[in-house]
Protein backbone atom coordinates (compact mmCIF):
# COMPACT_ATOMS: atom_id res chain seq x y z
CA UNK A 1 0.00 0.00 0.00
CA UNK A 2 1.16 3.18 -0.90
CA UNK A 3 2.64 5.10 2.02
CA UNK A 4 2.30 8.95 2.36
CA UNK A 5 6.16 10.36 3.63
CA UNK A 6 7.02 13.57 5.53
CA UNK A 7 8.87 16.51 3.23
CA UNK A 8 11.42 17.64 5.03
CA UNK A 9 14.33 19.61 3.89
CA UNK A 10 13.74 19.60 0.02
CA UNK A 11 12.70 15.58 0.33
CA UNK A 12 10.45 12.95 1.27
CA UNK A 13 11.27 11.08 3.85
CA UNK A 14 9.56 8.10 5.21
CA UNK A 15 10.74 7.70 8.99
CA UNK A 16 8.32 8.45 12.00
CA UNK A 17 7.20 7.39 15.52
CA UNK A 18 6.26 4.14 14.11
CA UNK A 19 2.37 4.83 14.20
CA UNK A 20 0.81 5.30 11.19
CA UNK A 21 -2.85 5.53 10.10
CA UNK A 22 -4.84 4.47 6.88
CA UNK A 23 -6.00 7.22 4.60
CA UNK A 24 -9.45 5.71 2.87
CA UNK A 25 -11.14 6.52 -0.11
CA UNK A 26 -14.47 7.87 1.21
CA UNK A 27 -16.04 6.98 -2.11
CA UNK A 28 -15.45 3.38 -1.21
CA UNK A 29 -14.32 3.16 2.22
CA UNK A 30 -11.38 1.62 1.38
CA UNK A 31 -7.90 2.57 2.77
CA UNK A 32 -5.95 3.36 0.07
CA UNK A 33 -2.78 4.61 1.51
CA UNK A 34 -0.89 4.88 5.29
CA UNK A 35 0.39 7.95 6.52
CA UNK A 36 3.07 8.01 8.87
CA UNK A 37 2.55 9.85 12.13
CA UNK A 38 6.01 12.52 13.27
CA UNK A 39 6.69 12.18 17.11
CA UNK A 40 8.76 14.94 19.02
CA UNK A 41 12.08 13.90 17.28
CA UNK A 42 10.89 13.87 13.70
CA UNK A 43 8.96 17.60 14.21
CA UNK A 44 12.56 18.76 15.67
CA UNK A 45 14.54 17.40 12.35
CA UNK A 46 11.79 19.23 10.35
CA UNK A 47 12.10 22.29 12.41
CA UNK A 48 15.86 22.00 12.33
CA UNK A 49 15.54 21.91 8.63
CA UNK A 50 13.52 25.07 8.56
CA UNK A 51 16.27 26.78 10.94
CA UNK A 52 18.08 28.66 7.72
CA UNK A 53 17.76 32.32 8.52
CA UNK A 54 19.31 32.57 4.95
CA UNK A 55 15.65 32.70 3.09
CA UNK A 56 15.00 35.90 5.08
CA UNK A 57 17.70 37.67 3.29
CA UNK A 58 16.63 36.62 -0.59
CA UNK A 59 15.35 39.97 -1.78
CA UNK A 60 11.24 39.72 -1.44
CA UNK A 61 11.56 40.26 -5.20
CA UNK A 62 13.45 36.85 -5.76
CA UNK A 63 11.04 35.10 -3.46
CA UNK A 64 8.05 36.18 -5.10
CA UNK A 65 9.85 34.83 -8.46
CA UNK A 66 9.90 31.59 -6.29
CA UNK A 67 6.19 32.25 -5.53
CA UNK A 68 5.25 32.45 -9.68
CA UNK A 69 6.78 29.62 -10.39
CA UNK A 70 5.29 27.93 -8.18
CA UNK A 71 1.49 28.82 -9.25
CA UNK A 72 2.80 27.94 -12.62
CA UNK A 73 3.42 24.53 -11.40
CA UNK A 74 0.28 24.22 -9.70
CA UNK A 75 -1.93 25.31 -12.77
CA UNK A 76 0.21 22.67 -14.98
CA UNK A 77 -0.86 19.94 -12.56
CA UNK A 78 -4.75 21.63 -11.33
CA UNK A 79 -6.34 17.99 -12.69
CA UNK A 80 -3.86 15.69 -11.44
CA UNK A 81 -4.10 17.57 -8.17
CA UNK A 82 -7.87 17.86 -8.01
CA UNK A 83 -8.06 14.40 -8.39
CA UNK A 84 -5.59 13.42 -5.61
CA UNK A 85 -7.51 15.99 -3.56
CA UNK A 86 -10.77 14.14 -4.18
CA UNK A 87 -9.90 10.55 -3.39
CA UNK A 88 -8.82 11.74 0.00
CA UNK A 89 -11.14 14.27 1.09
CA UNK A 90 -14.25 12.97 -1.04
CA UNK A 91 -15.21 16.13 -2.66
CA UNK A 92 -16.42 16.55 -6.55
CA UNK A 93 -13.52 17.05 -8.90
CA UNK A 94 -14.66 20.76 -9.91
CA UNK A 95 -14.81 21.52 -5.72
CA UNK A 96 -11.41 20.15 -5.37
CA UNK A 97 -10.28 22.31 -8.48
CA UNK A 98 -11.91 25.36 -6.65
CA UNK A 99 -10.26 24.58 -3.72
CA UNK A 100 -6.63 24.65 -5.26
CA UNK A 101 -7.89 27.90 -7.06
CA UNK A 102 -8.84 29.25 -3.88
CA UNK A 103 -5.10 28.62 -2.56
CA UNK A 104 -3.71 30.14 -5.75
CA UNK A 105 -5.18 32.97 -5.22
CA UNK A 106 -3.36 33.40 -2.14
CA UNK A 107 -0.02 32.44 -4.10
CA UNK A 108 -0.91 35.26 -6.59
CA UNK A 109 -0.96 37.56 -3.67
CA UNK A 110 1.79 36.80 -2.27
CA UNK A 111 3.49 37.48 -5.86
CA UNK A 112 3.21 41.08 -5.15
CA UNK A 113 4.62 41.17 -1.48
CA UNK A 114 7.55 43.43 -2.35
CA UNK A 115 4.99 46.22 -2.08
CA UNK A 116 2.85 44.50 0.84
CA UNK A 117 6.45 44.57 2.42
CA UNK A 118 7.14 48.43 1.99
CA UNK A 119 7.38 50.03 5.54
CA UNK A 120 6.53 53.57 6.42
CA UNK A 121 9.09 56.51 6.44
CA UNK A 122 8.25 59.96 8.40
CA UNK A 123 11.11 62.47 7.08
CA UNK A 124 11.84 65.08 9.94
CA UNK A 125 10.21 63.71 12.67
CA UNK A 126 11.72 66.66 14.72
CA UNK A 127 15.29 68.67 14.12
CA UNK A 128 17.21 66.45 11.69
CA UNK A 129 15.26 62.96 12.61
CA UNK A 130 14.06 60.85 10.27
CA UNK A 131 11.52 57.90 11.45
CA UNK A 132 11.17 54.60 9.55
CA UNK A 133 9.55 51.02 10.38
CA UNK A 134 10.57 47.43 8.65
CA UNK A 135 8.53 44.67 8.52
CA UNK A 136 10.88 41.43 9.46
CA UNK A 137 10.27 37.92 9.27
CA UNK A 138 9.48 36.48 12.49
CA UNK A 139 12.28 33.03 11.70
CA UNK A 140 10.52 29.28 12.01
CA UNK A 141 6.99 29.74 12.17
CA UNK A 142 4.60 26.81 11.42
CA UNK A 143 0.92 25.88 10.00
CA UNK A 144 -1.85 23.32 11.53
CA UNK A 145 -4.35 22.49 8.97
CA UNK A 146 -7.76 20.97 8.82
CA UNK A 147 -9.12 18.20 6.57
CA UNK A 148 -11.67 20.21 4.61
CA UNK A 149 -9.37 22.74 2.57
CA UNK A 150 -6.22 20.12 1.92
CA UNK A 151 -4.37 22.81 -0.87
CA UNK A 152 -6.45 26.14 0.36
CA UNK A 153 -5.59 26.32 4.06
CA UNK A 154 -2.13 25.56 3.38
CA UNK A 155 -1.52 28.07 0.77
CA UNK A 156 -3.37 30.67 2.64
CA UNK A 157 -0.61 30.04 5.49
CA UNK A 158 3.30 29.38 3.62
CA UNK A 159 2.03 31.21 0.72
CA UNK A 160 2.10 34.70 2.69
CA UNK A 161 4.89 33.42 5.70
CA UNK A 162 6.85 32.26 2.77
CA UNK A 163 6.65 35.40 1.18
CA UNK A 164 7.28 37.45 4.17
CA UNK A 165 10.84 35.68 4.37
CA UNK A 166 9.74 32.89 7.34
CA UNK A 167 10.12 29.17 6.82
CA UNK A 168 7.66 26.78 7.66
CA UNK A 169 6.77 24.00 8.88
CA UNK A 170 3.07 22.40 7.85
CA UNK A 171 1.18 19.94 10.03
CA UNK A 172 -2.14 18.99 7.79
CA UNK A 173 -4.42 17.18 8.30
CA UNK A 174 -3.56 12.96 8.36
CA UNK A 175 -7.11 12.55 6.85
CA UNK A 176 -6.31 13.96 3.66
CA UNK A 177 -2.62 14.30 3.99
CA UNK A 178 -1.35 13.67 0.07
CA UNK A 179 -1.54 16.94 -1.52
CA UNK A 180 0.16 19.07 0.78
CA UNK A 181 3.42 17.33 0.31
CA UNK A 182 3.12 17.58 -3.44
CA UNK A 183 2.90 20.98 -3.03
CA UNK A 184 6.02 20.95 -0.69
CA UNK A 185 7.19 19.08 -3.62
CA UNK A 186 6.03 21.62 -6.47
CA UNK A 187 7.30 24.18 -4.23
CA UNK A 188 10.85 23.15 -4.07
CA UNK A 189 10.55 22.59 -8.11
CA UNK A 190 9.86 26.34 -8.27
CA UNK A 191 12.98 27.51 -6.07
CA UNK A 192 14.84 25.36 -9.37
CA UNK A 193 13.36 26.93 -11.92
CA UNK A 194 13.51 30.64 -10.48
CA UNK A 195 17.54 29.86 -9.40
CA UNK A 196 16.70 30.68 -5.69
CA UNK A 197 17.57 27.77 -3.05
CA UNK A 198 14.50 26.72 -0.55
CA UNK A 199 15.84 23.81 0.49
CA UNK A 200 14.18 23.72 3.78
CA UNK A 201 11.68 26.44 3.27
CA UNK A 202 8.31 24.33 3.03
CA UNK A 203 8.42 21.30 5.07
CA UNK A 204 5.39 18.28 5.79
CA UNK A 205 5.30 16.43 8.84
CA UNK A 206 1.86 14.12 10.00
CA UNK A 207 0.25 13.18 12.74
CA UNK A 208 -2.18 13.84 15.57
CA UNK A 209 -1.83 15.18 19.25
CA UNK A 210 1.82 14.64 19.56
CA UNK A 211 2.94 16.02 16.69
CA UNK A 212 0.95 19.14 17.45
CA UNK A 213 2.61 19.46 20.93
CA UNK A 214 5.99 19.14 19.83
CA UNK A 215 4.99 22.26 17.64
CA UNK A 216 3.24 24.08 20.21
CA UNK A 217 6.49 23.65 22.94
CA UNK A 218 9.47 23.83 20.56
CA UNK A 219 11.13 27.15 21.01
CA UNK A 220 12.28 27.65 17.45
CA UNK A 221 8.90 27.76 16.11
CA UNK A 222 7.85 31.47 16.49
CA UNK A 223 4.31 31.63 15.63
CA UNK A 224 1.43 29.17 14.67
CA UNK A 225 -1.70 29.30 12.72
CA UNK A 226 -4.14 27.07 13.08
CA UNK A 227 -7.53 26.08 11.10
CA UNK A 228 -10.06 23.31 12.89
CA UNK A 229 -12.79 22.70 15.34
CA UNK A 230 -13.29 25.45 18.52
CA UNK A 231 -12.31 23.02 21.66
CA UNK A 232 -8.53 22.78 19.51
CA UNK A 233 -8.56 26.53 18.28
CA UNK A 234 -9.14 27.18 21.79
CA UNK A 235 -6.70 24.72 22.78
CA UNK A 236 -3.89 25.70 20.18
CA UNK A 237 -4.02 29.32 20.96
CA UNK A 238 -3.95 28.76 24.70
CA UNK A 239 -0.89 26.42 24.47
CA UNK A 240 1.10 28.19 22.07
CA UNK A 241 0.73 31.59 23.70
CA UNK A 242 1.85 30.06 26.93
CA UNK A 243 4.64 29.36 25.15
CA UNK A 244 5.32 32.60 24.04
CA UNK A 245 4.57 32.00 20.21
CA UNK A 246 2.07 34.01 18.05
CA UNK A 247 -0.84 32.41 17.46
CA UNK A 248 -4.03 32.77 15.08
CA UNK A 249 -6.14 29.80 15.79
CA UNK A 250 -9.68 29.67 13.30
CA UNK A 251 -12.78 27.63 14.69
CA UNK A 252 -16.02 26.17 14.11
CA UNK A 253 -19.07 27.97 12.39
CA UNK A 254 -22.86 27.73 12.05
CA UNK A 255 -23.35 30.32 9.14
CA UNK A 256 -26.86 31.82 8.88
CA UNK A 257 -28.60 32.94 5.84
CA UNK A 258 -30.97 35.63 6.69
CA UNK A 259 -33.82 36.28 3.94
CA UNK A 260 -35.85 39.31 3.72
CA UNK A 261 -39.36 39.33 2.48
CA UNK A 262 -38.54 41.15 -0.79
CA UNK A 263 -35.61 38.62 -1.85
CA UNK A 264 -35.17 37.46 -5.27
CA UNK A 265 -36.25 33.80 -4.31
CA UNK A 266 -35.30 32.39 -7.56
CA UNK A 267 -32.33 33.31 -6.75
CA UNK A 268 -31.60 32.61 -3.15
CA UNK A 269 -32.91 29.10 -3.38
CA UNK A 270 -29.93 28.82 -5.87
CA UNK A 271 -28.06 30.21 -3.51
CA UNK A 272 -29.22 28.35 -0.56
CA UNK A 273 -29.21 25.01 -1.68
CA UNK A 274 -25.67 25.42 -2.94
CA UNK A 275 -24.14 26.84 -0.02
CA UNK A 276 -25.80 24.43 2.54
CA UNK A 277 -25.17 21.46 0.51
CA UNK A 278 -21.98 21.95 -1.26
CA UNK A 279 -18.92 20.29 -0.16
CA UNK A 280 -21.67 18.05 1.45
CA UNK A 281 -21.58 21.23 4.29
CA UNK A 282 -18.07 20.51 5.26
CA UNK A 283 -17.06 24.20 4.87
CA UNK A 284 -16.99 26.25 7.35
CA UNK A 285 -18.20 28.79 5.01
CA UNK A 286 -21.23 26.98 4.48
CA UNK A 287 -24.83 28.42 5.29
CA UNK A 288 -26.34 25.25 7.33
CA UNK A 289 -29.35 28.26 8.73
CA UNK A 290 -31.56 29.52 6.85
CA UNK A 291 -34.20 32.36 8.89
CA UNK A 292 -36.63 33.36 6.82
CA UNK A 293 -38.33 36.74 8.46
CA UNK A 294 -42.34 36.13 8.15
CA UNK A 295 -44.20 33.16 7.77
CA UNK A 296 -45.05 33.55 3.68
CA UNK A 297 -41.24 33.65 3.92
CA UNK A 298 -40.79 30.92 5.47
CA UNK A 299 -43.18 28.92 3.59
CA UNK A 300 -42.26 29.58 0.29
CA UNK A 301 -38.94 28.79 0.67
CA UNK A 302 -39.08 25.17 2.77
CA UNK A 303 -41.20 24.26 -0.32
CA UNK A 304 -38.49 25.26 -2.86
CA UNK A 305 -35.87 23.80 -1.18
CA UNK A 306 -37.66 20.28 -0.80
CA UNK A 307 -38.28 20.65 -4.29
CA UNK A 308 -34.46 21.50 -5.28
CA UNK A 309 -33.51 18.40 -3.04
CA UNK A 310 -35.37 15.83 -4.93
CA UNK A 311 -33.35 16.62 -8.38
CA UNK A 312 -29.57 16.92 -6.05
CA UNK A 313 -27.36 14.24 -7.26
CA UNK A 314 -25.11 13.31 -5.12
CA UNK A 315 -22.62 11.02 -6.48
CA UNK A 316 -18.87 9.59 -6.04
CA UNK A 317 -16.49 12.45 -6.75
CA UNK A 318 -15.43 11.54 -10.22
CA UNK A 319 -18.94 11.78 -11.57
CA UNK A 320 -18.78 15.30 -13.34
CA UNK A 321 -22.76 15.45 -12.93
CA UNK A 322 -22.67 14.88 -9.31
CA UNK A 323 -23.13 18.63 -6.94
CA UNK A 324 -21.59 16.27 -3.65
CA UNK A 325 -20.26 13.63 -3.02
CA UNK A 326 -19.20 11.73 0.16
CA UNK A 327 -18.62 12.84 3.20
CA UNK A 328 -14.87 12.35 4.99
CA UNK A 329 -15.03 9.64 6.83
CA UNK A 330 -17.55 7.05 8.71
CA UNK A 331 -17.73 8.44 11.54
CA UNK A 332 -17.80 11.36 10.35
CA UNK A 333 -21.17 10.34 8.54
CA UNK A 334 -22.25 8.65 12.01
CA UNK A 335 -22.51 12.03 14.01
CA UNK A 336 -23.96 14.03 11.24
CA UNK A 337 -26.41 11.11 11.46
CA UNK A 338 -26.78 11.31 14.95
CA UNK A 339 -27.37 15.21 15.10
CA UNK A 340 -29.96 14.50 12.76
CA UNK A 341 -31.56 12.17 15.32
CA UNK A 342 -30.94 14.53 17.87
CA UNK A 343 -32.94 17.60 15.67
CA UNK A 344 -35.77 14.52 15.54
CA UNK A 345 -35.75 14.25 19.27
CA UNK A 346 -35.61 18.06 19.80
CA UNK A 347 -38.91 18.48 18.17
CA UNK A 348 -37.66 19.85 15.22
CA UNK A 349 -39.50 18.91 11.87
CA UNK A 350 -37.82 16.42 9.58
CA UNK A 351 -38.88 17.63 6.16
CA UNK A 352 -36.48 16.00 3.94
CA UNK A 353 -34.05 12.78 5.62
CA UNK A 354 -30.74 12.24 3.97
CA UNK A 355 -30.05 9.08 6.31
CA UNK A 356 -31.09 6.32 3.82
CA UNK A 357 -29.54 7.09 1.35
CA UNK A 358 -27.21 4.69 -0.25
CA UNK A 359 -24.95 4.79 -2.86
CA UNK A 360 -25.47 1.99 -5.95
CA UNK A 361 -22.14 0.13 -6.19
CA UNK A 362 -20.92 2.43 -3.39
CA UNK A 363 -22.46 0.70 -0.30
CA UNK A 364 -19.40 0.60 1.83
CA UNK A 365 -18.50 5.23 0.97
CA UNK A 366 -19.48 7.76 3.39
CA UNK A 367 -22.56 8.90 1.66
CA UNK A 368 -25.49 10.62 3.34
CA UNK A 369 -27.94 12.20 1.43
CA UNK A 370 -29.17 15.70 2.14
CA UNK A 371 -31.64 16.62 5.14
CA UNK A 372 -33.77 19.86 5.37
CA UNK A 373 -35.19 20.55 8.86
CA UNK A 374 -38.10 23.44 9.97
CA UNK A 375 -39.40 24.82 12.68
CA UNK A 376 -35.73 24.75 14.38
CA UNK A 377 -35.48 26.70 17.43
CA UNK A 378 -32.14 28.36 18.81
CA UNK A 379 -32.51 26.51 22.55
CA UNK A 380 -31.88 23.54 20.80
CA UNK A 381 -28.58 21.47 21.13
CA UNK A 382 -28.72 20.69 16.95
CA UNK A 383 -28.76 24.02 16.24
CA UNK A 384 -26.38 25.09 18.79
CA UNK A 385 -23.74 23.11 17.66
CA UNK A 386 -21.81 22.85 14.16
CA UNK A 387 -22.99 19.30 12.28
CA UNK A 388 -20.69 20.09 9.56
CA UNK A 389 -22.50 17.57 6.77
CA UNK A 390 -25.59 18.43 4.31
CA UNK A 391 -27.96 19.59 6.87
CA UNK A 392 -30.23 22.94 6.20
CA UNK A 393 -31.85 24.19 9.63
CA UNK A 394 -35.19 26.62 9.04
CA UNK A 395 -35.53 28.70 11.98
CA UNK A 396 -38.60 31.15 11.37
CA UNK A 397 -38.81 34.66 12.68
CA UNK A 398 -41.24 37.61 12.69
CA UNK A 399 -39.08 40.58 12.19
CA UNK A 400 -35.32 41.56 11.20
CA UNK A 401 -34.38 42.59 14.39
CA UNK A 402 -35.60 38.87 15.43
CA UNK A 403 -33.39 37.67 12.58
CA UNK A 404 -30.38 39.76 13.33
CA UNK A 405 -30.27 38.81 17.10
CA UNK A 406 -29.57 34.68 15.78
CA UNK A 407 -26.49 34.78 14.44
CA UNK A 408 -25.56 37.94 16.86
CA UNK A 409 -26.10 35.99 19.73
CA UNK A 410 -24.62 32.69 18.30
CA UNK A 411 -21.57 31.30 19.72
CA UNK A 412 -19.86 31.05 16.56
CA UNK A 413 -19.56 34.21 14.14
CA UNK A 414 -17.44 33.29 11.08
CA UNK A 415 -19.66 34.05 8.32
CA UNK A 416 -23.25 35.05 7.61
CA UNK A 417 -25.36 36.15 4.28
CA UNK A 418 -28.38 38.74 4.16
CA UNK A 419 -30.95 38.41 1.11
CA UNK A 420 -32.63 41.29 0.20
CA UNK A 421 -33.37 44.25 -1.99
CA UNK A 422 -33.48 46.56 0.32
CA UNK A 423 -30.41 47.86 0.14
CA UNK A 424 -30.41 50.13 3.64
CA UNK A 425 -31.77 47.01 5.27
CA UNK A 426 -28.62 45.23 3.98
CA UNK A 427 -26.30 47.99 5.01
CA UNK A 428 -28.02 48.11 8.69
CA UNK A 429 -27.34 44.83 8.75
CA UNK A 430 -23.54 44.49 8.11
CA UNK A 431 -23.03 47.62 10.24
CA UNK A 432 -25.08 45.62 12.90
CA UNK A 433 -24.34 42.06 12.92
CA UNK A 434 -22.18 40.60 15.57
CA UNK A 435 -20.29 38.37 12.68
CA UNK A 436 -16.56 38.30 10.84
CA UNK A 437 -17.75 37.99 7.40
CA UNK A 438 -21.02 39.26 5.81
CA UNK A 439 -22.45 38.45 2.92
CA UNK A 440 -24.87 40.87 0.90
CA UNK A 441 -26.57 38.54 -1.49
CA UNK A 442 -23.59 36.56 -1.53
CA UNK A 443 -24.22 33.08 0.20
CA UNK A 444 -20.36 32.28 0.73
CA UNK A 445 -18.75 35.25 1.50
CA UNK A 446 -14.69 34.28 1.98
CA UNK A 447 -13.19 37.58 1.38
CA UNK A 448 -10.72 37.54 -2.28
CA UNK A 449 -7.21 36.68 -1.40
CA UNK A 450 -5.97 40.89 -1.34
CA UNK A 451 -8.40 41.45 1.28
CA UNK A 452 -8.33 39.25 4.57
CA UNK A 453 -10.22 35.83 6.17
CA UNK A 454 -11.50 35.41 10.31
CA UNK A 455 -14.41 34.99 11.91
CA UNK A 456 -15.60 36.17 15.51
CA UNK A 457 -16.68 34.79 19.14
CA UNK A 458 -15.63 31.00 18.75
CA UNK A 459 -14.64 31.00 15.53
CA UNK A 460 -11.36 32.81 16.28
CA UNK A 461 -8.94 33.15 18.90
CA UNK A 462 -6.38 35.64 18.41
CA UNK A 463 -6.62 38.88 16.75
CA UNK A 464 -4.80 38.64 13.48
CA UNK A 465 -7.10 37.23 10.23
CA UNK A 466 -5.09 34.86 7.29
CA UNK A 467 -3.97 36.53 4.28
CA UNK A 468 -4.51 40.06 3.10
CA UNK A 469 -2.26 42.89 4.60
CA UNK A 470 -3.96 40.95 8.12
CA UNK A 471 -1.76 37.75 7.09
CA UNK A 472 1.17 39.90 5.97
CA UNK A 473 0.83 41.63 9.97
CA UNK A 474 0.88 38.04 11.32
CA UNK A 475 3.65 36.66 9.77
CA UNK A 476 6.09 39.53 10.42
CA UNK A 477 7.66 42.06 13.42
CA UNK A 478 7.66 45.98 12.91
CA UNK A 479 10.71 47.29 13.68
CA UNK A 480 11.05 51.23 14.00
CA UNK A 481 14.00 53.17 13.53
CA UNK A 482 14.03 56.68 14.98
CA UNK A 483 17.43 58.29 13.13
CA UNK A 484 18.86 61.75 14.13
CA UNK A 485 21.99 62.70 12.16
CA UNK A 486 22.92 66.32 13.78
CA UNK A 487 24.52 69.02 12.48
CA UNK A 488 26.11 71.73 14.35
CA UNK A 489 26.22 71.93 18.12
CA UNK A 490 25.62 69.24 20.09
CA UNK A 491 22.90 69.70 23.10
CA UNK A 492 23.38 68.86 26.76
CA UNK A 493 22.63 65.76 28.02
CA UNK A 494 18.57 65.26 29.28
CA UNK A 495 17.44 63.95 31.90
CA UNK A 496 13.97 63.73 31.02
CA UNK A 497 11.91 61.74 28.13
CA UNK A 498 12.65 63.33 25.15
CA UNK A 499 9.42 64.86 23.49
CA UNK A 500 8.28 66.53 20.17
CA UNK A 501 8.73 70.45 20.08
P1 LIG B 1 -9.91 19.23 13.70
O1 LIG B 1 -9.96 20.27 14.75
O2 LIG B 1 -10.32 17.84 14.06
O3 LIG B 1 -8.39 19.09 13.14
C1 LIG B 1 -7.67 20.21 12.72
C2 LIG B 1 -6.18 19.93 12.93
O4 LIG B 1 -5.93 19.73 14.32
C3 LIG B 1 -5.68 18.67 12.22
O5 LIG B 1 -4.41 18.93 11.66
C4 LIG B 1 -5.61 17.66 13.34
O6 LIG B 1 -4.62 16.66 13.13
C5 LIG B 1 -5.27 18.50 14.54
N1 LIG B 1 -5.77 17.92 15.79
C6 LIG B 1 -6.83 17.08 15.94
N2 LIG B 1 -7.00 16.77 17.23
C7 LIG B 1 -6.04 17.42 17.92
C8 LIG B 1 -5.71 17.51 19.31
N3 LIG B 1 -6.41 16.86 20.24
N4 LIG B 1 -4.67 18.28 19.66
C9 LIG B 1 -3.97 18.95 18.75
N5 LIG B 1 -4.24 18.90 17.41
C10 LIG B 1 -5.27 18.15 17.01
O7 LIG B 1 -10.73 19.78 12.45
P2 LIG B 1 -11.15 19.02 11.13
O8 LIG B 1 -12.21 18.03 11.44
O9 LIG B 1 -9.95 18.58 10.38
O10 LIG B 1 -11.79 20.24 10.28
C11 LIG B 1 -13.13 20.64 10.41
C12 LIG B 1 -13.26 21.81 11.36
O11 LIG B 1 -12.47 22.91 10.91
C13 LIG B 1 -14.68 22.35 11.42
O12 LIG B 1 -14.99 22.69 12.76
C14 LIG B 1 -14.63 23.60 10.55
O13 LIG B 1 -15.60 24.57 10.83
C15 LIG B 1 -13.26 24.08 10.87
N6 LIG B 1 -12.77 25.01 9.84
C16 LIG B 1 -12.69 26.32 10.17
C17 LIG B 1 -12.26 27.23 9.22
C18 LIG B 1 -12.15 28.69 9.57
O14 LIG B 1 -11.46 29.40 8.86
N7 LIG B 1 -12.78 29.17 10.62
C19 LIG B 1 -11.91 26.79 7.94
C20 LIG B 1 -12.00 25.43 7.65
C21 LIG B 1 -12.43 24.54 8.62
Amino acid sequence: MRSIPFFIDGARVEVGSGRRQEVTDPNTGEAQATVTFADAGDVAAAIAAAAHPAWASVNPQRRARVMFAFKRLVEAEMDALAALLSSEHGKVIADSKGDIQRGLEVIEFACGIPHALKGEYTEGAGPGIDVYSMRQPLGVVAGITPFNFPAMIPMWMFGVAIACGNTFVLKPSEKDPSVPVRLAELFMQAGQEAGVEVKGVLNVVHGDKIAVDAILTHPEIKAVSFVGSSDIAHYIYQTGAANGKRVQAMGGAKNHGIVLPDADMDQVVKDLVGAAYGSAGERCMALPVVVPVGKKTADELRARVSAELETLRVGVSTDASAQYGPVVSASHRDKIASYIEMGVEEGAELVVDGRGFAMQGYENGFFIGPSLFDHVKPEMKSYQEEIFGPVLQIVRTESFEEALALPSKHQYGNGVAIFTRNGRAAREFAARVNVGMVGINVPIPVPVAYHTFGGWKRSAFGDTNQHGMEGVKFWTKVKTVTARWPEGMQEDSSFVIPTMR
